[in-house]
């Protein structure tokens, strides 16, 4: 048994305790209690000021593109940006890359993310997940027509695998339901991109565009898709592709018919505001999700086009764009419901019988509510690890 202790835990988004002690037997939260209440067990370490909270979640990245930090043109469009991406990531070598991918998991892990939502990746990211205490659920990215789906790697070391559909745009129709098929059948989360650019929403729209242009001279055949297709979210419904085990990613487009159909399905959602604005200059519609009960979780997108994969920025952004969501709400992104989205039970909570994954915050707060702010502004000194490195190993095993 061990005993945190320190001016504040955030338990779940919203659930504040003042001077609250943390009991952990090995990778458990044995207990939860605060001020006179608060009785400890076995020995004490007291942070000082500041708040326990639950690991963070970043709900989407591609670790394999890390070495292309700073390389990518995000001020020409998107068809030009992909072009580039395809052009760096190519020239990139396994060891170029997945040296990248190391340091992007180290300052992940120093920022207080405990688990990861990584998508597409096309070198070997386990061998920098597996070691580290991050958990994480990969998903395989398909393109095309993605007739044959090669098995699924072992579910080992925190990390869990999927099978994902790159998005709309690049899979076929038949491709997008056998990819999400796969996943329903093994009983693991599916994960696709959806309504990001406007590129997008103009190809499926009216079958033309930049995107085709782009598709058309990569000599990829489209005629079969049977476009126009309408709005990318209302497509994606009529496939039969929106339930409560798909990730959309994105959503940047999303009208409000569109946030109707994701909340009547209960669609799990994911928002990545930095990288959407570098590349795209928009904004998903945030506050209409949350209104909608959409519960959209957080993700920093890759280095390809955001400088960091802090979290704490990614929410400093989301506070400044959106003053209309509280610091309990996107904290609750960065938490709750980003472990929710990754099919990730027992994260984001330190409910007692969860799993411990949780940080220390150093901060000065006489509330609450001005801790939630400082959090989300990254007014703060330090974050310290509180779990035990095999913690998030044990965690996805098996799921
Ligand atoms: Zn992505």
């Amino acid at each position: 048994m061990l005993t945190h202790r320190a001016a504040w835990a955030m338990m779940e988004p919203r659930h504040w305790i003042a001077s609250p002690a943390v009991t952990l037997e090995g990778n458990r939260i044995v207990s939860v209690a605060g001020g006179s209440r608060a009785r400890t067990q076995g020995p004490v370490v007291d942070h000082g000021p500041g708040v326990i909270l639950p690991i963070l979640v970043n709900a989407h990245t591609h670790l394999s593109l890390s070495a292309l930090r700073g390389r990518l043109p995000w001020d020409r469009g998107f068809v030009p940006w992909v072009q580039a991406l395809m052009k760096e990531r190519a020239a990139l070598s396994e060891a170029q890359a997945l040296g990248a991918c190391g340091k992007a998991v180290e300052e992940m892990t120093r920022r207080g993310v405990g688990a990861v939502g990584e998508f597409g990746p096309h070198v070997a990211v386990e061998k920098a997940l597996g070691p580290s205490p991050l958990a994480a659920r990969v998903w395989l990215e398909f393109f095309g027509d993605a007739r044959r789906l090669p098995p699924l790697p072992g579910d080992t070391q925190g990390i869990s695998w999927a099978y994902a559909a790159h998005a709309p745009h690049t899979v076929s129709p038949g491709g997008l339901c056998r990819i999400r098929e796969q996943d329903r059948r093994s009983g693991r989360p599916f994960c696709l991109h959806l309504a990001e650019s406007r590129e997008e929403v103009l190809f499926l729209e009216q079958g033309g565009g930049p995107w085709a242009e782009f598709l058309a001279s990569l000599g990829l055949d489209f005629s079969a898709w049977g476009l126009p297709v309408g709005s990318p979210v209302a497509y994606a419904h009529r496939l039969r592709l929106l339930d409560s085990n798909t990730l959309a990613v994105h959503l940047t487009q999303a009208g409000e018919e569109d946030l109707d159909l994701l909340a009547g399905t209960g669609t799990r959602v994911c928002v990545c505001p930095r990288s959407n604005w570098n590349l795209h200059r928009r904004l998903p519609p945030l506050e209409e999700m949350v209104r909608r009960g959409l519960e959209p979780a957080l993700g920093t997108d890759s280095l390809a086009s955001v400088h960091t994969l802090d979290l704490f920025d990614e929410m400093g952004f989301v506070a400044e764009q959106f003053p209309g969501l509280s610091p309990d709400t996107i904290l609750a992104m960065v938490t709750l419901w980003g472990a929710r989205a990754l099919h990730l039970p027992g994260r984001g909570t330190l409910i007692p019988g969860s799993r411990a994954g949780l940080i220390f915050v150093g901060l000065e707060a006489r509330n609450p509510s001005e801790a939630a702010l400082r959090l989300v502004y990254g007014e703060f000194e330090r974050v310290i690890r509180l779990e035990a490195p095999s913690i998030g190993k044990e965690e996805t095993r098996g799921l």
